[in-house]
């Protein structure tokens, strides 16, 4: 059996926003609307197809011995060289065998299936046995121009032989026309394209039916024994029409991946294919055909050794992994479609020396140094001794691959001065697993994404390219492994220690496990008493804590003491020091209730009260804040509740000591700044022994503690800069508290203090809290006081003269509307208003009524994007619609032909 062995995808990282290039060139060309939805994918500067083939090939070869390789043949019709072989190039790169075959097949889109028809004639034949075929393009369009948006960047790599086969092959047919629907000369960057209805009608839907009917004929197969047809057409409808005249039923046909990137030209068709094989089940068969000057059609039947492939990435995890751009000047430069200044540095000699490239080909293109036999030091580059102190032997050294070993980043930095195409030039000092170190460009990465740590995988990529002599040269750079930013960004606790007192229940019970889970070493204090705190306490409520943190394999010591003493306080935070040798954490969290109205409100039950939450607070906090003060860091986090905040019927101990806590940290937040030490304070609402009886049973339900850990966590965590400030969290809600001051107003003068008249009077004036602020502390408030803002003077956060806002343009929104221009009208208007008087609209036109709230829709028909200040200008009439929306201070996603609905729905001024 002979057929598919292995496959193998890439797309580039970049993806450019298609509206992007209508919001550039729309004024010039507006016909591209039509066609300026999704993204298509886009080569980083220093990408070309030969770098795209080589890491389509080692997406392909995962699993596989590339020793084993006979043959490489490069498709591709925009190849670096036109007289150098670019697959040898690939070959080196690949590290593959030095007696192969190489070849280069071009000037074709159908070059990537001529290529794999080839490939499985010469398996077939005998000759050789295993081969691996690369297909790239990186096309080149005018800009404003249809075809930019229809392209895309990409390569597909697919491994033929004879063992191990995952797709047989059965046949292929080919037809062959000097069809011209388009050209490049042979000194020409772009394309000459004929008339598209021709293209279509002449082309596309008349040569590709012929060659998939005479691959069936000659096979004796109908439609019905295709389970996955697979050919390029950018042009959507035609793409259909050919299926259908076909007789291929809808779902049997695959996506053309115009979402996905844009057509890759002569890669095409073998990345479908590769996205076929993907979803693909063994005995399912498969039909690819690649239209170009003719058209070639090859027939696969899927074997059961698919499931055992290998995980790679291919096209599924090159779509994780993207990043999507709306800067259009930026792909005009890394396209070379621009000319900048890049400075006196840039005129440095760029000529290779063939001489040293030859010499040192493995090192450069193949990224192979040294293992020392004698002491296993691994090393780049490659050299005569050992780099070793202790070892320092002579030719000891035999090649040593590094681009597949694993590495991460010792050192990095972001130079603006350094010629580059994409500043800052990222580099730095990349540390493999198992020893050798390299100085390494790093790319495909934004510079604040990087860290010391940082996971990185190594890439075959452009370097310089000698513009004057037409040559480009390769190299191996760093890049972030994908998701590793997001993981090591990741809240973490690992060598700290936290102390949660209560911890051995409810809210508690949760910040102490959650900590652990992060890396935290955790004293779980609770002296396990009732309700109200009366009775012998009991160790088992702090041990089941411990206990489960232990199972999760977390780090955790028990704490029985009680927090009202201040020796218990003493002895909770020598536990910390004593077990785990520090303390950076402290989260002030056991509580009881006695609630009573205030009459019956005795001594007793108020003391107790204060006892735990206030005076307790105070006991652990001050042994706490020496240790942090020492070493100067620590995160402490203080409890309130909304009976505090705002007041609840029958807990003034409970509420008195709640609000007592906000005062301990509003001036422990100015004692620890210094020492970076933040205080926060949380208002949590979680279902508890503490709240069973006073929460309604269905928010019982809903309000697990975990939905307020997060927040506890951040408050935490190394992450948080803030402190003295409270934040109420319960049911996934979070939201900030504050005390604010009005801006008042000042009666009397120095010789005439205000009389109790003047107080009644100005009253209104008085309780306004329009401009209210918040206060640093006690000394800003005084001040406030002793300067008060002059009458009538702005505060910045205003609007402008006009007085209008966001919200209360949103407000006035149904007042504008135009019911009579809303008929049989059906959409859903997103508006996502940036900069501090912004926030996220919901404007819907349904039944000829319109319904405006704040909040974010789940499908809306397009979401327009403005800052605060521009949509004010665009209400107000400052600003035109069409300028805001070409000028990129409007972006709209989504049904934008929709968006213009809006002048007419609105009598907006
Ligand atoms: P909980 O009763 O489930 O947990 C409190 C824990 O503190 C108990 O395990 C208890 O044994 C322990 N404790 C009591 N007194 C102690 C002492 N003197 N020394 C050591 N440990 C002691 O209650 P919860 O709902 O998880 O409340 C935790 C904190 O959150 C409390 O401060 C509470 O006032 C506050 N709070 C809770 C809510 C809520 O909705 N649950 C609302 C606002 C504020």
């Amino acid at each position: 059996m002979i057929g598919i062995t292995s496959y193998g995808a890439y797309i580039p990282r970049l993806r450019l926003d298609r509206m992007s290039i209508f919001q550039a060139m729309g004024w010039f060309a507006p016909a591209i609307m039509m066609v300026a939805q999704g993204h298509r994918s886009m080569c980083n500067w220093d990408e070309d197809s030969i770098t795209m083939a080589v890491a389509a090939s080692r997406d392909c070869l995962s699993g596989k011995d590339r020793k084993e390789l006979d043959a490489l043949f490069l498709a591709s019709t925009t190849l670096p060289f036109a007289d150098r072989q670019n697959a040898g190039i690939v070959s080196t790169a690949l590290n593959l065998k030095e007696n192969i075959l190489t070849s280069d097949f071009t000037s074709s889109q159908k070059a990537g299936t001529s290529a794999l028809v080839a490939a499985l004639e010469a398996v077939r034949g005998g000759g050789l046995k295993n081969i691996l075929v690369a297909a790239a393009d990186r096309r080149e369009t005018k800009t404003a121009y249809f075809y930019e948006m229809w392209f895309g960047d990409g390569a597909a790599s697919v491994m033929v032989g004879d063992r191990d086969v995952i797709a047989e092959f059965k046949g292929s047919y080919s037809v062959s026309y000097d069809f011209v629907d388009h050209y490049r000369g042979a000194q020409k960057k772009f394309d000459y394209v004929w008339e598209e209805r021709w293209v279509r009608d002449a082309g596309y839907s008349k040569i590709i039916p012929e060659a998939v009917n005479g691959l069936m004929k000659k096979l004796g197969i109908t439609i019905d024994q295709v389970d996955r047809l697979v050919f390029p057409c950018f042009f959507k409808a035609e793409h259909s029409n050919i299926a259908k005249k076909l007789g291929a039923a809808p779902d049997k046909v695959v996506n053309t991946m115009h979402e996905t990137c844009g057509e890759t030209g002569a890669a095409h068709a073998l990345l479908m294919l590769v996205s076929a094989l993907e979803e693909a089940k063994p005995k399912e068969r498969i039909l690819v055909a690649g239209f170009g000057q003719g058209c070639d059609a090859l027939y696969f039947e899927v074997t059961e050794n698919i499931v055992k492939l290998p995980k790679r990435s291919g096209v599924k995890e090159a779509d994780k992994n993207k990043k999507v751009i709306d800067n259009y000047p930026k792909w005009l430069k890394f396209r070379d479609l621009i000319q900048t200044e890049m400075g006196i540095r840039a005129e440095a000699p760029t000529q290779t020396a063939m001489t040293t490239l030859w010499r040192k080909r493995k090192m450069l293109l193949g990224m192979v140094g040294g293992k020392c036999e004698k002491c296993g030091t691994a090393q780049f580059p490659k050299m005569d001794i050992c780099v070793n102190p202790a070892c320092g032997a002579i030719r000891s050294q035999a090649d040593y691959e590094f681009a597949d070993v694993p590495a991460k980043i010792k050192t990095f930095t972001g130079d603006l001065l350094a010629v580059s195409v994409d500043p800052p030039h990222k580099y730095g000092m990349v540390q493999f697993e198992g020893g050798g170190r390299f100085m390494s460009d790093i790319t495909d990465c934004e510079f604040d994404e990087l860290k010391v740590g940082l996971p990185v995988n190594m890439v075959f990529r452009r370097r310089v390219e000698d513009k004057e002599r037409g040559f480009v040269n390769y190299f191996w750079k760093a890049t972030p492994v994908p998701g590793a930013a997001a993981e090591m960004n990741k809240v973490r606790f690992d060598g700290r220690v936290a102390i949660v007192t209560g911890a051995g229940a409810g809210l508690g019970r949760v910040y102490a496990l959650e900590l652990a889970k992060r890396g935290a070493k955790v004293v779980v204090n609770d002296l396990g008493g009732s309700r109200d705190g009366s009775g012998a306490g009991s160790i088992s409520a702090a041990d089941r804590v411990v206990d489960e943190i232990k199972v999760l394999g977390g780090e955790a010591v028990a704490n029985y003491d009680n927090v009202a003493t201040p020796e218990g306080g003493e002895k909770i935070v020598k536990t910390a020091l004593d077990v785990f040798g520090s303390v950076d954490i402290l989260v002030n969290n056991a509580g009881i209730l006695r609630d009573k109205s205030f009459i019956k409100m005795e001594p007793e039950n108020w003391k107790a009260v204060m006892d735990v939450h206030l005076s307790g607070a105070y006991n652990v906090t001050r042994p706490a804040f020496t240790a942090m003060k020492e070493k100067g860091y620590g995160r402490t986090v203080m409890t309130t509740s909304a009976a505090g905040l705002y007041g609840n019927f029958g807990q003034t101990n409970y509420s008195a000591a709640k609000m007592a806590l906000v005062g301990l940290m509003n001036t422990l937040k100015l004692e620890g700044k210094k020492y970076n030490i933040k205080v926060n304070t949380i208002a949590p609402l979680a279902a508890s022994r503490l709240t069973e009886d006073v929460m309604p049973p269905e928010i019982f339900e809903k309000s697990k503690p975990e939905f307020v850990a997060p927040m506890v966590l951040y408050l935490c965590s190394e992450e948080c800069g803030d402190s003295g400030a409270v934040f109420n969290s319960g049911m996934g809600y979070f939201n900030r508290a504050a005390i604010m001051t009005g801006p008042g107003v000042k009666l009397g003068d120095a010789g005439n203090p205000p009389t109790p008249e003047q107080i009644s009077e100005n009253w209104d004036r008085i309780n306004l809290m329009d401009g209210a602020k918040e206060m640093e502390d006690a000394n800003t408030a005084i001040f406030a006081l002793i300067a008060p803002p002059e009458p009538g003077k702005k505060e910045s956060g205003d609007t402008g003269e006009s007085g209008a806002d966001v919200k209360g343009i949103f407000g006035k929104m149904p007042e504008m509307f135009n019911a009579a221009a809303a008929k049989d009208v059906d959409v859903v208007f997103q508006y996502a208003v940036s900069g501090p008087g912004g926030g996220n609209w919901v404007v819907t036109v349904r039944d000829s009524k319109c319904s405006v709230t704040e909040g974010t829709a789940e499908n809306p028909t397009c979401t327009l994007k403005i800052s605060d200040g521009d949509f004010v200008e665009l209400i107000t009439g400052k600003l035109n619609p069409m300028q805001a929306f070409t000028s990129g201070k409007l972006k709209i996603e989504g049904d934008i032909m929709k968006s213009q609905l809006i002048g007419k729905l609105f009598k907006i001024k």
